[in-house]
């Protein structure tokens, strides 16, 4: 897929402002400009906020983001954090939901709109959460649609391909133009070929359309019909297998009932296991 911008006309800009009652400079938010947009068809975009330098996040986790609406109000919505820590800037990936409060507030963005960032980074899905004393396991990294975004955060970071002997991303969308950032990822792919750095494999699966050089159908059927190894050329094991699932609740339960099946367990804190999960509703 091309990276060129895709023209989109702009017929209502957004108003956002910064400064309310709600929100007195006391509070730990703060105010940052949109610096980079990017369009990967109409309603899916990436978008990069300046970063506070006092901003520190793990790769995968989210970040709170809002916007002060006309009335006054202020909406605030999750979002993963697509950029690495090193990285000067905030990026995500965003889904314009039809008729969605906030997404479709961000589908109208121009360069210098001011969005709130809540200063506290959140969330679990981070592979520090794998305690393993050598590198022989493998990362699934499972995502459906804009779930890819923690995951490219993780690929830009150099340390999870120094954790893991195989990274393995799967992604399902519904078509061909649902999917983003794949430029991005067969060139990560290119630029750890290294000693002790994870094979990378990269597995796209479209539910609606056929793509050569992608699967067809959900990530569960693959699993069950044993397609999705074969693609990966890595095998699932108990000793070796760590999976992240996020996304689409119904495949993120789907995907963790049937691993379980297999017997693989939830990662718990005081109990390693094989799964950490994220929803995004
Ligand atoms: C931890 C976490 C991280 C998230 N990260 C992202 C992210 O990186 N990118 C992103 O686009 N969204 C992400 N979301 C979802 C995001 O927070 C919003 O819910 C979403 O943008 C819709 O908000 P809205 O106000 O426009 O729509 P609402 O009016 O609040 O509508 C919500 C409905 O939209 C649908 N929906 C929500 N998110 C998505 C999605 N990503 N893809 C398809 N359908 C969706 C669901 O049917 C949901 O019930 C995340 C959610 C959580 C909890």
């Amino acid at each position: 897929m091309s990276n060129a911008p895709i023209p989109i006309t702009i017929t209502t800009p957004v108003t956002v402002v910064p400064a309310s009652p709600a929100f007195p400079a006391s509070a730990k938010v703060t105010a940052e400009p949109v610096v980079w947009l990017h369009r990967w068809n109409p309603a899916l975009m990436s978008f990069r906020l300046r970063r506070d330098p006092s901003y520190v996040f793990i790769p995968g986790q989210f970040a709170r983001i809002g916007l002060v609406k006309e009335d006054g109000e202020t909406i605030w919505r999750a979002y993963s954090i697509v950029s690495a820590p090193h990285e000067p800037f905030l990026e995500f990936f965003l889904l314009v939901v039809p008729s969605g409060e906030f997404s479709c507030r961000v589908g109208r963005f121009n360069i210098g709109d001011t969005v709130l960032v809540e200063q506290m980074p959140q969330g679990f899905l981070t592979a520090d959460r794998f305690k393993q004393p050598g590198r022989e396991q493998d990362l699934w990294l499972i995502a459906t649609g804009t779930g890819l975004a923690p995951y490219i955060s993780m690929l830009r970071d150099e340390a999870v391909w120094k954790r893991f002997e195989n990274i393995v991303l799967v992604l399902s969308v519904r078509e061909r133009h649902d999917l983003g950032y794949t430029e991005e990822l067969e060139q990560l792919a290119a630029d750890h070929t290294r000693e002790g750095m994870a094979k990378f494999h990269f597995v796209k699966t479209l539910t609606r359309d056929r793509l050569h050089g992608a699967l067809h159908g959900r990530i569960n059927s693959l699993v069950e019909s044993g397609a999705l190894e074969a693609a990966a050329g890595v095998n699932l094991s108990d000793a070796r297998s760590r999976f992240m699932l996020c996304g689409n609740p119904e495949m993120v339960e789907t995907m963790r009932k049937l691993l379980k099946s297999r017997g693989f367990r939830m990662n718990r804190k005081l109990e390693p296991g094989h799964i950490i999960v994220e929803n995004y509703w």
